[in-house]
């Protein structure tokens, strides 16, 4: 199923429904959104001489025409690369290359130094087109190309490179099939969707808020941008009401910097039904307040680039409803399984786990990435017998509800003894002088490793190491609390917001013997 098919359907369908807003301004309904699009994958194909299958990429900060070209690049057949904005553009360049790129679409003030990147890394083979802009306007006004492309299950449509938080990012390559999966499943386990509601672009839309295009297309609702391209908290609280409905999908930085804004200006996030968030782990402590300030809006999902925004979900109840019994425990968890996959718990061997005991998360389904780009040794130790192995560790309960401890690859052994920096975390930002916290091992000679926290102080809160470890053996085991600790103004975060434990490990390698050591 080609996702553009959505599109032309919904224009035949509610053509004269406003499809693409900037801000509150509507500037396509869905008539003239499909019909851009098919000018736009006409050109790609007479102008380009674009096969069906080739690459295109988009270096674009949010933007209509993002939507635009992205639904172009699938009606005609070819395969959308998308790239984060904020990569540095010989990052951007590398995976031009990686990807074996013919033309990519770069925003005005991104071009001229991706220009120079290409340049510098002789990439002859991929052009570059400006937009928004004149040359891409042009493109618009071709002839409209025929029906879109047709595409089975497993046409490759979305070749999407992880965030890298380590080493060279890989080419997830999504599949037609995935992505179908992916939005029906939306709508049994995350939300419905209607006509009349509005999918608000704060996050970038190269990222899963671009992927969750495709259910507001399939519904023709809206979409809009909003003025600023970004995650501006003043911003949506203040369009959420004028829009409507309004759908939003936020990395949990982005949840706690809404909150505080709408704590600020006194709102409850009127306008906006749904904010799903997930990407990174959610301090229940910052959920349980978010909740209290915006009321039941909120919907967890967890999922990775391989299996996308689709492997569990924790419904809008599920986290709202303070008067079920287990109501903390569910809130502290990513939900249970969403419907078009398994999830299982396994050890060291493999073996599955049965409840309470931690070990590898993996997923089977519909949703799971056809394989990494070129790479088939990575795509061999991240697939097992169809079973992608998510590199993340937790536990299901005997409900379904699985909690995630830790990243595997963030796990602290110390004394031969598992140690989860997220149990630490979560008790370190309960203490009033917090406002982050990243716990990471550092090499100790007696016990392998040992347990450092990296802490950036609340406003007008003072740095009392002494404090923290008292606040710490009231609430965890001994040998689990913070050996010492170190303040920064703020923690090193990748281009999505999570935090890079490889830079807190470089930075500790550095400058260890700075901080407060106690022991
Ligand atoms: P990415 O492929 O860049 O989207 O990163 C996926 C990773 O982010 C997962 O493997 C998890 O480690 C983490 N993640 C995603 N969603 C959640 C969530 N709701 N809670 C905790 N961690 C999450």
């Amino acid at each position: 199923m080609n996702p553009a098919e959505w599109l032309a359907r919904a224009a035949q369908h509610t053509p004269e429904a406003p499809a693409l807003l900037q801000g509150t301004a509507v500037i396509a309904d869905y008539a003239g959104f499909a019909q851009r699009v098919a000018g736009i994958a006409a050109a790609f194909a007479d102008a380009f001489q674009l096969a069906a299958g080739k690459r295109v990429a988009i270096f674009m900060k949010n933007d209509a025409a993002y939507l635009e070209a992205l639904y172009a690049i699938w009606h005609a057949g070819l395969v959308a690369v998308p790239i984060n904005a904020k990569l540095h553009p010989r990052e951007a360049a590398w995976i031009l290359q990686d990807a074996d790129t013919r033309l990519v679409l770069a925003s005005p003030d991104l071009a001229s130094d991706l220009k120079a990147a290409l340049r510098d890394a002789d990439l002859t083979s991929c052009q570059l087109l400006e937009a928004p802009g004149p040359a891409f306007d042009r493109l618009r006004e071709h002839a409209p190309a025929g029906p879109p492309a047709p595409m089975v299950r497993d046409t490759l449509i979305w070749l999407f490179y992880t965030s890298g938080t380590t080493g060279r990012p890989k080419g997830v390559m999504l599949s037609a099939g995935n992505i179908a999966a992916m939005a029906y499943t939306y709508f049994i386990d995350v939300d419905a969707v209607h006509g009349t509601d509005t999918a608000l672009y704060a996050a970038p839309l190269s990222h899963g808020a671009g992927l969750y295009s495709v259910m507001h297309v399939l519904r023709g609702a809206r979409h809009a941008i909003p003025p600023s391209g970004g995650f501006d908290a003043a911003e949506i609280l203040a369009l959420a009401p004028q829009l409507c409905d309004v759908h939003l999908f936020a990395a949990p930085t982005m949840v706690r910097r809404l909150v505080d804004g709408a704590r600020a200006s006194g709102s409850s996030g009127e306008g906006i039904r749904t904010i799903v968030y997930g990407g990174g782990p959610m301090y229940r402590a910052d959920i349980v307040e978010a909740v209290a300030v915006m009321g039941p809006r909120f919907v967890q999902i967890y999922g990775q680039g391989e299996s996308p925004m689709t492997i569990t979900a924790l419904s809008r109840a599920a986290v709202a409803d303070r008067e079920h019994p287990r109501w903390r425990e569910r809130l502290a968890s990513v939900g249970r399984a969403q419907s078009c996959v398994d999830v299982r718990v396994v050890g060291e061997n493999r073996q599955l786990l049965g409840p309470g005991e931690t070990g590898e998360v993996e997923v089977r389904g519909a949703t799971v990435m056809l394989g990494y780009w070129q790479n088939p040794g990575a795509t061999a130790r991240t697939m097992r017998d169809g079973w992608l192995a998510t590199g993340d560790l937790g536990f299901l309960d005997a409900d379904g509800f699985l909690t995630l401890v830790d990243r595997s690859k963030d796990m602290i052994i110390s004394g031969g003894t598992n140690i989860y920096p997220r149990e630490i975390e979560e008790v370190l930002l309960e203490h009033p002088s917090v406002h982050e916290a990243a716990v990471i091992g550092r090499p100790h000679a007696d016990w392998g490793e040992e347990v450092v926290a990296f802490i950036t102080p609340a406003a007008g809160a003072s740095f009392d190491p002494g404090a923290l470890d008292r606040h710490c053996l009231e609430r965890i085991a001994r040998f689990k609390r913070p050996k010492a600790y170190f303040t920064l103004g703020r923690l090193p975060k990748n281009n999505y917001g999570k935090i890079l434990k490889t830079e807190l490990r470089r930075i500790l390698a550095e400058h260890d013997g700075d901080g407060g050591s106690r022991s």
